[in-house]
């Protein structure tokens, strides 16, 4: 007997129809001999819904992040009870469980919490008196009962974090797609679903833009070594994947998978001067505005001056901008300029660890498409480019076929 932790997102709870589409396959589990640990989300758009109402009070310029907390952590509730009783309609004994009942205890960062710990032993009781707990993902309580939200697709996490606890056999994440790919299969015909992929190269396939698995997520099961499976709420036949350890018997292939993101700003600082304190000067005032940097380029001086390029958020662009204008005069900087159409793409694999050349050939094939690469930067098992934003698509199309990421390696 082993015990599962199943996740259901949106999408797989947006209908009742839906619901009892989700009831029959934990049921199956069930059936099959496990235990099964259910979290899932607000039905489909929900919490959309939710943050468009909010956004009509007109809130702006006040904290009303504990506020928000409350109503978006709503739309879980009505999930949890609707699947507990679908289940018990099926027979089942199904309860459903709240953040603060399961004691998943956060830190009091309203709208982005972390988990800070989990007592595990009210979901055992509950599991050994036979039921199936069906725990509302996304939120938990701080340390004075204020009720928390874990960041938008934040439920993945609860799941991950309650099967760590648990000791479950396998956290299974049920979505609306049927694995991980090689690449987004919108932009890309041949992309491919992985059988198997590691911790290291979901982590950076989540943080260099693929969607399917909240970052947050991939972390806690990297750290807690759980073995976590993405597959479909709608074709029960595909095995989906999974994300497990690095496993030397492996052969693994160079690339994993090609991630990118059309959320990017560049901006570059001209004619700054070569010395000590220049970079701390142009980042921290950008860093005490919470904008988060990502790449960033500074070139050897030729001349006691140089030029310094980083990238943002594009919705931080403006913002990062006028502080960059300001700081420009502070230091006595030639220009400031910026490009807010750009992209990154990123190629990662373990294997690049044991392979040379994987970089070279990139840039091969982007220039043969005549793509003019503007930043690089580089990992153990990632290389990303910035490139202009109108080129992404074939950039990801063109080093897709040049890797054979549609064929399976092995
Ligand atoms: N309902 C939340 C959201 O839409 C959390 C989740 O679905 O994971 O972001
Ligand atoms: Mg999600």
């Amino acid at each position: 007997m082993s015990l599962f932790v199943q996740k259901f997102g949106g999408t797989s709870v947006a209908s009742i129809e839906r619901i009892e589409n989700v009831a029959r396959r934990i049921i199956k589990t069930k059936n099959e001999g496990h235990d099964v640990v259910v979290v899932v989300s607000a039905m489909g758009h929900e919490t959309d819904r939710l943050v468009d109402l909010a956004e009509e009070v007109n809130y702006q310029g006040l904290d009303a992040r504990r506020e928000m907390d409350v109503l978006l952590s709503t739309g879980e509730q009505v999930t949890i009870s609707l699947l507990a009783m679908m289940l018990m309609k099926h027979g089942f004994n199904a309860e459903s469980v709240l953040g603060r009942q399961a004691n998943i205890l956060t830190d009091k960062e309203h709208t982005r919490a972390r988990i800070l710990d989990i007592d595990a032993a009210f979901l055992q009781s509950r599991i050994k008196d036979g039921v199936i707990p069906v725990v509302a993902g996304f939120q938990g309580t701080d340390d004075s009962g204020n009720i928390t939200t874990l960041g938008r697709g934040g439920s993945d996490t609860t799941a991950v974090a309650l099967a760590a606890v648990l000791e479950a056999d396998e956290c299974q994440i049920y979505t609306d797609v049927e694995g991980v790919f090689t690449t987004d299969p919108r932009v890309v015909e041949g992309a491919r679903c992985l059988k198997k992929i590691t911790f290291e190269e979901m982590l950076e396939l989540a943080s260099q833009g693929s969607r399917v698995l909240h970052t947050r997520a991939v972390e806690f099961a990297s750290k807690y070594q759980v073995p976590l499976r993405v597959l479909s709420s709608f074709n029960e036949d595909s095995p989906g994947t999974l994300i497990t350890r690095e496993d030397d018997a492996m052969e693994q292939p160079i690339i994993s998978g090609i991630a990118f993101t059309r959320d990017e700003a560049k901006l570059t600082i001209l004619g700054v001067k070569d010395v000590p304190g220049v970079a701390s000067a142009i980042l921290g005032p950008v860093s005490e505005a919470n904008i988060e940097v990502d790449m960033i380029v500074q070139n050897v001086a030729a001349d006691m001056s140089t030029d310094f390029t980083f990238t943002v958020r594009r919705e931080d662009y403006d913002q990062a901008m006028e502080i960059l204008q300001n700081i420009a005069k502070s230091i006595d900087a030639r220009e400031v300029s910026g490009d807010n159409k750009i992209a990154k793409l990123s190629l990662v694999g373990v294997g690049m660890r044991s392979h040379a050349g994987v970089a070279s050939r990139m840039f091969e094939v982007l220039a043969k498409e005549s793509i003019n690469i503007q930043m690089i930067s580089t990992s153990e098992i990632k290389i990303s480019v910035v490139i202009a934003e109108k080129y992404l698509e074939l950039a990801a199309r063109a080093l897709h076929s040049a890797f054979d990421l549609s064929e399976e390696a092995g």
